[in-house]
């Protein structure tokens, strides 16, 4: 039998970061059009200076903005290397998550946290997706739109009924409890945070569509995650306000928006959660105490 040159898990790698930067070029539609209220579907793209159509040769992801040289290939009007930043942004986080599946050896590279059923790449690619969008659109706009907030609610529960690997149940109802107590976690103890907050600053610390966002994790992965994206965001959060706030960028009283560093958390969860979480549980409790 003749050998095959290119292994077919290469070709399915490379497929996938393809994938990846397609989702990336649709997100880039949405995040112009969402928060406008726009369809994402219709009409086809054009440039916003010249109104010219965007021909399908010239809209290949990652691709055109290179060969264009960051230009319109009508008017030249420089395009923001933010489309190309996002579509690269998603190719490899999609590359991310498949790598969790580890082929051959086993074990993922990168000390990635083994994924327990291949069902659960698509529902990761979905929400690294609304990630995505929900950080661009909060540093555009301060806001995160229910379309991706609530609806981020409905599918994270929805998904759940539909795969129980996702909470790492085998049946339905079990995985429905932990993605409707996770949801609840969420909300409330992020809600609180904002109650708090208005009380100590007397304005407002968090918006409530940061609320809804983390109650959507937390139906997608349950409370244990909610619990590690609240540390890790805070975390973050406060590392890079100081920085912005010591190199002048950000006044001291100036909002900055609180969904990318979710969305960050979210994604280290999604990547290395069990691992991190095993770590944790480790330090905290005696060694004859963790039978994981
Ligand atoms: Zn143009």
């Amino acid at each position: 039998m003749p050998v095959c040159p290119v292994q077919p898990e290469a070709f399915l790698t490379v497929l996938v970061f393809v994938w990846g930067a397609c989702v990336g070029s649709f997100l880039n539609v949405c995040i112009y059009r969402i928060p406008a209220g726009m369809s994402v579907v219709t009409p086809r793209s054009h440039c916003p200076r010249c109104r010219a159509m965007i021909a399908w040769y010239d809209n290949i992801p990652l691709f055109s903005f290179l060969w264009l040289g960051a230009r319109c290939r009508h008017c030249k009007t420089s395009i923001t290397a933010r489309y190309f930043g996002v579509e690269l942004l998603t190719a490899v986080l999609f590359l991310a998550v498949w790598l969790k599946v580890g082929f051959g050896s086993g074990a993922p590279p990168l000390g990635l946290a083994p994924v327990n059923a291949l069902r659960l790449i698509p529902i990761y690619w979905l929400v690294v997706s609304g990630l995505v969008l929900a950080t661009f659109v909060d540093l555009d706009h301060m806001i995160i739109p229910d379309r991706i907030s609530l609806g981020g609610i409905v599918a994270g529960i929805g998904l759940s009924a539909l795969v129980p690997a996702l909470h790492g149940a085998e049946t339905v109802w079990p995985a429905l409890l932990r993605a409707g107590a996770g949801a609840a976690i969420g909300f409330l103890s992020l809600w609180a945070i904002a109650w708090f907050g208005r009380l100590l600053f007397k304005k407002e610390a968090m918006g409530f569509g940061d609320v809804k966002l983390m109650s959507a994790l937390g139906a997608f992965f349950g409370g244990y995650a909610v619990f590690f994206i609240l540390l890790m965001s805070s975390l973050v959060g406060s590392v890079i306000g100081v920085v912005l706030i010591a190199l002048q960028r950000k006044r001291l009283r100036a909002r900055i928006p609180f969904g990318p560093f979710l969305a960050l958390a979210a994604v280290l969860w999604i990547l290395w959660g069990p691992v991190w979480w095993e770590w944790y549980v480790n330090l905290l409790l005696p060694p004859e105490m963790t039978t994981f």
